[in-house]
């Protein structure tokens, strides 16, 4: 039993465990994930490309921010690393990524955004997978220069609607209306991680900490280089493409 669970609550993660265990053996998931720097597209590709391949979009980032705006134990805790641009820890993050795991939502695999983000979350991934008899399928880089990485961040804006989250750019894709969403209408909002100092701090965790969790993906890697006039539409072909064996 893990300290902060109560033994009803054990018994049920045990139970859905193993019959997401049996699941899994019999009906072969799929796990993909989409790796890059922050700001190179991943939470955008994946909300277009989640749906094609049929699996949900597993954003630790979104899970996060979703526990921050609920004020749960763990929200709190994540939210001073989140807005220094820091990684949270490993131990935190690996716990969330199994409980989200465990909601049947995920039973038949997930496009995973923003994990693994270091050797060890990879590791422990590939362990948790493997237990089931499965693994990540294929690792989707995208590699973006770090000027438009600074650019597209500064000028992001995001909607406050959890369940929306869409995102805007200042300049190359302005919202209809200033600072309102133009699906659901909720207002936008500027990440507080979206600040130049964290900034920052995130591309230089990125460079030391998560560019080696690419390596360690290099035999399953497709890489796709979008520039700062590459539209949405077009990585999301490319990618397609890369995925079927296509060229574009
Ligand atoms: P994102 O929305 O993916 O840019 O994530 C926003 C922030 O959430 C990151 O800058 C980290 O502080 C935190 N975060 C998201 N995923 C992870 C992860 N796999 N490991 C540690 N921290 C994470």
């Amino acid at each position: 039993m893990k300290s902060n669970e109560t033994r009803v609550d054990a018994l049920k993660r045990v139970a859905l465990e193993t019959a997401r265990r049996l699941y899994w053996c019999i009906r072969r998931p799929r796990f993909l994930e989409v790796f890059g720097p922050p700001g190179s597209g991943k939470g955008t590709l994946c909300k277009e490309l989640a749906p094609l391949l049929g699996i949900a979009h597993l954003s630790t980032g979104d899970v996060f921010r979703r526990h921050i705006a609920a004020q749960t134990s763990v929200g709190r805790l994540a939210k001073s690393y989140i807005d220094a641009g820091q990684l949270v820890p490993d131990d935190v993050t690996v716990a969330l990524v199994r409980q989200e795991l465990l909601r049947p939502a995920y039973w038949k695999g997930a496009l995973f955004d923003g994990f693994p983000r270091n050797l060890l979350q990879a590791e422990l991934l590939d362990e948790l997978l493997a237990k089931s008899g499965t693994g990540i399928e294929r690792a989707i880089v995208l590699d973006v220069d770090e000027d438009t990485l600074v650019w597209r961040l500064s000028n992001r804006r995001t909607c406050s609607n959890q369940s929306c989250g869409r995102t805007y750019h200042l300049q190359s894709k302005p919202p209809q209306v200033p600072g309102i969403c133009d699906v659901c209408k909720s207002a936008l909002y500027q990440r507080p991680d979206d600040v130049p100092e964290a900034i920052s701090a995130r591309l230089s965790t990125y460079r030391t900490v998560s560019e080696p969790v690419g390596n360690f993906y290099a035999g399953k890697a497709v890489v796709i280089k979008p520039t700062r006039d590459t539209t949405e539409q077009e990585v999301v072909s490319q990618v397609t493409a890369a995925l079927s064996g296509r060229r574009e």
